[in-house]
């Protein structure tokens, strides 16, 4: 069989379930390792014994409905290459924003400071905390997970790319404030999904629990961090979150409750929704 029969032919099958056609393309550059002008210019080979096998065992898996990274066990974060598999989230698009928007408020902030301690609390793949570290190099990168599954697939990411990140095992808090570690930066992504809530099979079916939901309202560890995060921040900090599109209002409840007075911010994602909260804590005096 040819390259090109193969790719149609799984093609077809995708489209009769009502699955992403895209699919067949992508599961083939990942196995045969090309990019899609490669595959454009070998299409009428014929395709590898074994290459063939481990094509149609991936399609069968997607086919059954497992997300598409975890067969391949690797999606792209901020231009990067993260190992993922059933014990982390898979990194969303979203959350490059979360993080390029970091980036910006450390050189509005931070500028001035030769050595910036920063935490992510809830690290999953570590694909925050890593990057954040491989992107600024005055940054010191503390990470935590309840998970012990989520921190070896974090270890391994920080391993794989080089980045300098220490990792706590960890419920929430907790290993920060046992290692009496005060940040500049708070940075987190929670569970924030209302528990209740219905969402897509192919998330709810595949992807960890632990790691989606929120509590009845989805902000459930938000409080838990608000509560308790002047014991792990500075005098100055900055505390950033993502959030759910739909919790702006119950956010600013939360926010002006447990911050009074202090600066905060919403800001909208690339699609207009509300996504990443900024806390301003002692940052500045007005927004
Ligand atoms: N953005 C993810 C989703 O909608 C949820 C991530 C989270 O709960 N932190 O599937």
């Amino acid at each position: 069989m040819t390259v090109r029969e193969l790719i149609r032919q799984s093609e077809a099958l995708l489209d009769d379930k009502d699955k992403d056609c895209n699919v067949a393309k992508v599961l083939f550059y990942h196995l045969a390792d090309k990019e899609p002008h490669q595959l454009y210019l070998m299409m009428d080979e014929e395709v590898d014994e074994q290459l063939y096998q481990d094509f149609q065992a991936g399609m069968k898996r997607y086919l059954a409905g497992e997300p598409i990274q975890y067969i391949k066990g690797k999606e792209t974060f901020f231009s990067r290459d993260f190992i993922v598999n059933e014990n982390v989230l898979i990194p969303r698009y979203e959350t490059e924003e979360l993080v390029e928007n970091i980036l910006y408020k450390i050189d509005d902030y931070f500028s001035d400071y030769d050595s910036i301690e920063l935490c992510d609390v809830g690290t999953g793949s570590g694909a925050i905390a890593i990057s954040l570290a491989l992107e600024e190099e005055k940054l010191h990168v503390t990470a935590t997970d309840i998970s012990h599954e989520a921190l070896e697939v974090a270890q391994l990411n920080a391993r794989e790319l080089g980045a300098n990140v220490e990792f706590y095992q960890g419920d929430m808090l907790q290993p920060l404030i046992d290692h009496h570690i005060k940040v500049d930066i708070f940075v987190s992504n929670p569970p924030y999904i209302p528990s209740g809530q219905d969402i897509e099979s192919v998330v709810k079916d595949n992807e960890p629990h632990v790691a989606l939901f929120g509590g009845n309202d989805g902000l459930y560890f938000y409080r838990q961090i608000f509560e308790c995060a002047k014991e792990v921040i500075q005098d100055r900090a900055l505390l950033a979150f993502e959030m759910g599109f739909d919790q702006r209002a119950l956010m600013e409840e939360a926010v002006e409750y447990y911050f009074p007075g202090i600066p905060y911010e919403i800001i909208k994602d690339i699609n207009g929704k509300d996504r990443m909260l900024f806390i301003y804590y002692h940052l500045k005096d007005k927004l």
